[in-house]
């Protein structure tokens, strides 16, 4: 059974998906999941929870707290960052974001659109992270920022 691609330290591919953003924020994960769809996310639950690992959620890793967005060496990091689809339905009047999406990507595939959103003002962070409580909202948003 694959889920999603799995990274263990020591794979080549292991500090590239991990780069060191923070050294206080982005703590060394012992795993990587990273999920590239919903079922993926179910099934990693299903076992880190049935294991009781340690494990966080990264959406796109902006929160600045320690551990909130990444696990120390005895734990499973679940990445979405590839759970960042961006699709509209046929008349474009509603929009399917991935969380692993970040603001700039959504802005960018909106402004397409001639459309936009309130969302975060730095380009970079997440779309899940935001959503669920993430701060600075900005309400009048524009390409400036
Ligand atoms: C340098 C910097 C600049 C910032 N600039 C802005 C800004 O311009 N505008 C703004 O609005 N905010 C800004 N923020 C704050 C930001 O909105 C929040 O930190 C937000 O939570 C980041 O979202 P993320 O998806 O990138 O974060 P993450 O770090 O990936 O996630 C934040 C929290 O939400 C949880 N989480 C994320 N996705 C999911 C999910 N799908 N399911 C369950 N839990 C999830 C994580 O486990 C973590 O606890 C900034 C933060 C930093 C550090």
């Amino acid at each position: 059974m694959e889920i999603g691609s799995t990274l263990l330290r020591g794979n080549v591919c292991f500090n590239k998906i991990n780069p060191l953003r923070s050294s206080d924020c982005w703590l060394p994960a012992a795993c990587i999941i990273k999920a590239r769809s919903a079922m993926d996310v179910a099934l990693a639950l299903l076992i880190v929870t049935t294991v009781h690992a340690n494990f966080a959620v990264r959406s796109a890793g902006h929160n600045a707290n320690s551990g909130f967005s990444s696990v120390g060496q005895q734990g499973v990091l679940l990445d979405l960052g590839e759970m960042n689809q961006i699709t509209f339905n046929e008349d474009n009047s509603q929009a399917f974001i991935g969380p692993g999406s970040t603001w700039d990507e959504v802005y960018g595939a909106l402004e397409a659109i001639n459309l936009t959103v309130a969302g975060g003002r730095s380009g970079g962070v997440g779309v899940g992270g935001l959503i669920l409580g993430g701060s600075l909202q900005s309400l009048f948003y524009c390409s400036f920022h």
